[in-house]
């Protein structure tokens, strides 16, 4: 599966994943020009989208779904709780409503959806599946990483994980006392902490790709959330490609694919 992270962060959120010539967008928080251009610069078509599947109704997730929709016609997939809670005419757009903790099926993709616990309607995040059973997770916006979200992310060949805010950088940020604490809330975001804990309890013997998402532009910095991650992998001694997600240009292509069965001495990295 072809995994394309075209913008991450509260500018906005795109995750294009493309596998047997099916394409899904993964949120839509970039208007259809940029989308468009997103694409072409990392060499995909956006005329071979299928359908967008939305976590929430927060403007960073959604603010291009509708008109995306609408001009390439396809179809949004989102909860109940998302749709009502959104600007989206329903009457206009054609939206698919799904129940979280159910998967659906979108060309030759499975989509399997979780809730999630985040200061919106009903938040989702998701596993997609290929038809070779290649498996790619995908969270952010979390406030608190309930069991149920480990649950649903184990086994992951491919993990596009939220690492939102480093908590000393927000606490002595500048952002006012009422924001730093909804952001720290259990309906907030993830500290870098809370993601590395959460990505530790993650790491099984699939796990090929790993990349951090909707990182703050003030409250946290790249080389912080790598560090941790770099410190993380090297103690567990897995080979994972790594990444961190951009927000103002597209990160580049991930090939995620099923890990073969494959003895390597441990120890030995192929980090960055
Ligand atoms: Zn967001
Ligand atoms: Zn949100």
């Amino acid at each position: 599966m072809l995994v394309a992270p075209l913008s991450s962060g509260s500018a906005g959120n795109a995750y294009w994943l493309e596998s047997d010539g099916t394409a899904i967008l993964v949120d839509a928080g970039l208007g259809p020009r940029e989308t468009k251009k997103r694409l072409e610069t990392v060499g995909r078509e956006i005329e071979h989208l299928a359908a967008i599947v939305v976590t929430h109704e927060h403007y960073d997730h959604i603010r291009g779904a509708e008109s995306l929709a609408r001009k390439y016609q396809v179809p949004i997939y989102l909860t109940r709780g998302t749709l009502n809670a959104s600007r989206i005419d329903a009457a206009e757009t054609k939206t698919v409503v799904f129940d979280n903790d159910t998967s659906f099926t979108i060309g030759e993709l499975q989509v399997h959806a979780c809730k999630t616990i985040h200061d919106a309607a009903d938040p989702a995040c998701f596993v997609v599946e290929a038809r070779d059973g290649t498996r790619v997770g995908i969270a952010s916006d979390l406030g608190y990483v309930s069991q149920d979200v480990v649950r649903h992310l184990s086994g992951c060949d491919g993990l596009f994980f939220e690492s939102n805010h480093d908590l000393d950088m927000l606490r002595t940020g500048t952002y006012p006392w009422s924001l730093k604490r909804r952001i720290m809330s259990r309906f907030g975001h993830l500290s870098n902490d809370d993601s590395v804990n959460a990505v530790q309890r993650l790491l099984g013997a699939e796990l090929k790709t790993l990349c951090m998402i909707h990182l703050s532009q003030k409250n946290n910095h790249e080389s912080i959330v790598r560090d941790m991650c770099t410190r993380l992998l090297r103690r567990t001694g897995a080979s994972i490609d790594f990444a961190i997600a951009k927000q103002f240009e597209p990160t580049g292509v991930f090939d995620v694919a099923r890990r073969r069965e494959r003895k390597a001495p441990l120890g030995q990295m192929s980090l960055f």
